[in-house]
């Protein structure tokens, strides 16, 4: 049996104790399995604090994303193997396996290529110098240095490749080392790359250690210089952020949770419009990548009343065409869900969600053909009632979401998609540019992103649940509340803004931004 090691002050590090399996969810074969019991969680703190910190710091900007720039590629040479490991442990399709693995090494490389022009200074200038006193001598200045403590990544299940690579990329640009805990029940692929990165050399030692199973008592010895960037769902969230030691020290923290995401059809799209296919092409997408387990999802799809019957007939046709089975195979178009809890907890949601309205297709029934694997078919459920409670209540993490009739005026579709209580993204589809203003403007406070489709982009954009590194992720109220990537904006969670105020022929001479050339 393969046993998944942590990687902790400069040693792979074997558990004891009680080891937890890792399935494969086609055939439900146990693939590995793993624990942290024995883990000295105040040592890997202190080791990424004492050894990796002042290592990483030792070296600037631009020479940190040289690291990255080499980790994308020391990841991307064992590119086949991750994507049979991601197959295997986390029952992708070969295609969806690449979204997440390329995701990561994209992710990385984007971070390297935006850390090259900062320099090799110390810190980073933030905005112009402003006069403070009566005269220019005065003057002011804010910078952001990194943060001095450890950056700890507390991951989901769904993307053990990207969720990590993300984080690690801001974390360590910025100048922080990183505690890289993955989602155990795909912990495979995550534990894999671990390998890589340590067996790369890339990394200064203590800038990049990595926990197989529990978090212990990892977090009882963060302080005030760490960070916590969580993703997962809001309840793990809610009860992080509780965490007593987090809130006596002040320990910041980021989180990624639920987000039940709209994609809202506008009353002036017709059946020939290139935007009409482009939304249908997308919602099926986004609902059965990665069989629906992916954070971005669309779950609530916002559809004109009087186009009810067409746009539920052509996604019908799109979904039942699907053939859901082994992930290895090349004529499957979905794979299982990946573990049997998830199975049971999607069973339950599209339950309770089958009780406001009527299953168009799928359902919460096994799939025919199919005795072995946490399988369920694309499930499409219509509303009765738009405003149903169930529908903006729980987020059923897996490949179902529900039609929801409206007017077809802007103000009903922001209501009903601002019942969200705060999502990830929203896309938008219509040519109406003065209806999607309306729409969008009246749904941003509740929002990360919004995607807005027309046939001026279509076949031109990617999907809204690619999440880019250029621009930010994250989402207020049920969506956590954080906010990761977005370029540079990225590094501000890692860096402490100070103000500088003094002389300006010092501080604003060392400190200010550089004219270019
Ligand atoms: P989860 O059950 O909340 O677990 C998330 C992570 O928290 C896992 O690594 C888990 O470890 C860890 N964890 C659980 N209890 C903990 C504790 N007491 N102390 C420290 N860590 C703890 O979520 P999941 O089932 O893995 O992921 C699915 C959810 O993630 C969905 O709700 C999805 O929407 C959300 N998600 C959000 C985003 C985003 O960017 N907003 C992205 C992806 C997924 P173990 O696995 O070892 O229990």
């Amino acid at each position: 049996m393969q046993r998944l090691q942590s990687y902790v002050y400069g040693t792979w590090h074997t558990g004891t104790g009680e080891h937890r399996p890792l399935y494969d969810p086609t055939t439900e074969e146990v693939l590995a399995e793993c624990s942290s019991e024995g883990v000295d969680f105040g040592k890997v703190v202190n080791h990424g604090r004492e050894v990796g910190g002042p290592a990483l710091r030792g070296v600037g900007f631009a020479a940190r994303a040289g690291m990255l720039k080499a980790l994308s590629a020391a990841i991307h040479e064992h590119r086949e193997e991750l994507i049979d490991l991601s197959v295997r442990n986390g029952g992708n399709r070969r295609g969806d396996a690449k979204f997440d693995i390329d995701g990561a090494t994209g992710t990385l490389a984007a971070y390297a290529s935006f850390g090259k022009r900062l320099g090799d200074e110390a810190f980073l200038p933030d905005g112009d110098g402003v006069q403070l006193g009566r005269t220019a001598r005065f003057w002011g200045q804010h910078v952001r240095v990194p943060r001095r403590g450890v950056a700890v990544h507390i991951n989901a299940f769904n993307f053990p490749a990207w969720g990590m690579g993300e984080k690690m990329a801001c974390a360590l640009l910025a100048g922080m080392p990183v505690i890289e805990k993955p989602g155990t029940p795909s912990a495979l692929l995550a534990w894999r790359i671990a390998q890589i990165i340590v067996e790369s050399g890339v990394l200064p030692e203590g800038a990049f250690q990595f926990i197989a199973g529990g978090a212990g008592d990892l977090l009882d010895h963060l302080g005030a210089q760490d960070c916590v960037a969580f993703t997962g769902s809001s309840k793990t969230g809610s009860m992080l952020k509780g965490h007593r030691a987090l809130l006596d020290r002040n320990v910041r923290m980021n989180i990624e949770a639920d987000s039940l995401n709209a994609a809202i059809l506008g009353p002036d799209v017709g059946s020939g419009d290139e935007v009409m296919n482009e939304f249908l092409g997308n919602v099926v997408t986004d609902m059965t990548q990665k069989a629906g387990q992916k954070c971005t999802a669309v779950r609530r799809i916002l559809v004109p009343s009087d186009r009810l019957d067409d746009v539920v007939s052509a996604l019908v046709d799109r979904l039942s065409a699907i053939k859901v089975g082994d992930p290895g195979n090349d004529d499957s178009g979905m794979g299982p869900l990946a573990s049997k809890s998830q199975l049971a907890d999607v069973r339950a949601g599209i339950e309770r969600l089958a009780k406001v309205g009527k299953t168009a297709c799928g359902g919460a029934g096994s799939v025919d053909g199919l005795e072995k694997g946490y399988f369920v078919a694309p499930t499409l459920i219509v509303a009765d009632d738009p405003h149903a409670d169930a529908v903006h209540a729980d987020e059923v993490f897996g490949p179902c979401a529900t039609v929801l009739p409206y007017s077809g005026e802007a103000a009903d579709a922001v209501a009903i998609t601002n019942r969200g209580g705060g999502g990830l993204v929203a896309s938008v589809y219509s040519n109406d540019w003065n209806w999607s203003q309306d729409v969008v403007l009246g749904i941003a406070p509740w929002h990360g992103r919004v995607w807005i489709g027309a046939d001026k982009t279509a076949g031109q954009a990617m999907a809204p649940g690619v999440v880019l590194p250029h621009m930010v992720h994250g989402g207020p109220g049920r969506a956590g509340g954080g906010e990761e990537l977005g370029a540079l904006r990225g590094l501000e969670f890692y860096t402490q803004r100070v103000a500088l105020q003094g002389y300006q022929g010092t501080v604003g001479r060392t400190f200010g931004p550089k004219s270019e050339g």
